[in-house]
């Protein structure tokens, strides 16, 4: 590891210090040291082969990469090929299974109806007129609101109680926005034009990210073991969580985490889809993952399957951190530990723990293109390189 002259420092070798390194290498022709702190590159995309099967594992629970913005797209597929895949999610109430986002078949199932496209929109707003007509303050009047109190109750209520740790009128209103209501008979999961899994996976694809000769990476490091070794005018691409760098100074963000109980299961087909969902509040994880069923280009993949049950967890320090929780008071912290960094030369912080966004991949990546736009123009932080 060569700090002597370095220019660039990327901390996190996930999607967001990925994309930074490969155009900091590539379109400005110089070195960059990206750490690690984990053994592995992808951050929470990280995927290997379960040893015993072959199957593709997703360590970090399922990743399906989809977006609307044509510069991500254009700028992935440089580095990787997509399959088809279209994902589909189920999930299981009271012992029947359900067509996940909501869905006309979820609507008629749930309440034994037989609605027509046209009629559903009248049922939906007669079931969530009884809320009143004051704006959605939360996540639970903005559910109630889009679908209605009961299909809020059977299928967000309990997931979202599980998934938080928090009650739905406890948590922003956005949350929710994420998942549509459809009226017809699409499953889909995501809506926009581009979707699919990279071809040979993402480790490949990121081994293909990272492969710039100017590219050095060190993983097993912590930022914490380099701080203040780099040379003044090195500019640190910062993508750990914020309060950490600062040593928690004014305090922790808020985080949720998971963990994931694998198995290898002895059928060829467990349950028949890569990701079937848990409303009920008595199960304690809210879903689970069967890696083989996001290849289905791969074939059957031999008898055994491998799954992973999720299970929502409260972050202590040391865990790892998925979800940020989006309340004022997070907020507030975020900002005055986003004034403290504004305040110092030569760093800037992005991707889902830097930045505390709850952004899917194509959302990073688009922000990590973003802050090389700023890079190459010498602008915001940048300019005290020179
Ligand atoms: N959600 C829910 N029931 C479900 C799936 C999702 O209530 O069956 C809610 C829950 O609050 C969750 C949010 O919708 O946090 C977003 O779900 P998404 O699947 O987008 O979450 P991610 O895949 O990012 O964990």
């Amino acid at each position: 590891m060569d700090l002597h002259s370095l220019r660039y420092l990327v901390v996190g070798a996930g999607l967001w210090g990925g994309v930074l390194a490969e155009r900091i290498a590539s379109q400005l022709g110089e070195r960059v040291l990206v750490i690690d702190r984990r053994s592995h590159l992808g951050g929470n995309c990280h995927s290997y082969k379960n040893a015993g099967t072959g199957i593709e594992c997703h360590a970090y629970g399922s990743h399906i990469f989809h977006t609307s913005i044509p510069r991500v797209w254009e700028y992935v597929t440089k580095f990787t090929e997509f399959t088809p895949y279209r994902h589909r999610v189920f999930t299981q109430y009271q012992g029947r299974v359900y067509p996940m986002p909501i869905n006309l078949l979820t609507i008629n199932n749930f309440y034994n109806l037989n609605l027509k496209p046209y009629e559903v929109e009248e049922f939906i707003k007669n079931e969530a007129g009884k809320t009143g007509d004051a704006p959605p303050r939360n996540l639970e009047e903005k559910a109630v609101s889009l679908i209605g109190r009961p299909l809020y109750e059977a299928f967000i209520k309990g997931y979202t109680q599980k998934q938080w740790e928090k009650a739905p009128r406890d948590l922003p209103a956005e949350i929710i926005t994420r998942l549509p209501v459809r009226g017809n008979y699409v499953t889909d999961y995501f809506a926009d034009p581009w979707q699919g899994m990279p071809k040979n996976g993402y480790a490949a694809f990121f081994e293909r990210l990272f492969s710039h000769p100017l590219i050095e990476v060190v993983c097993n490091t912590e930022y914490a073991d380099i701080a203040g070794r780099t040379p003044k005018n090195c500019l640190t691409l910062y993508s750990g969580p914020l309060d950490a760098f600062f040593g928690y100074t004014r305090g922790a963000l808020e985080w949720r985490s998971l963990t994931f109980e694998r198995e290898v299961v002895p059928y060829g087909d467990y349950q028949g889809t890569a990701v079937m969902n848990n409303a009920d509040p008595a199960t304690p994880y809210t879903r689970v993952h069967e890696f083989k069923h996001l290849h289905p280009e791969r074939g059957p993949q031999g008898d055994a399957s491998v799954i992973a049950r999720e299970y929502p967890k409260t972050f202590t320090r040391g865990d790892e951190a998925y979800y940020p929780v989006n309340t004022p008071e997070n907020q507030e912290l975020l900002h005055a530990y986003q004034a403290d960094l504004a305040a110092l030369p030569n760093i800037i912080a992005g991707g889902r723990l830097g930045a505390y966004r709850y952004m899917d991949m194509d959302k990073t990546i688009a922000a990590a293109l973003g802050c090389f736009d700023g890079i190459q123009k010498g602008s915001g932080h940048a300019l005290s390189l020179e």
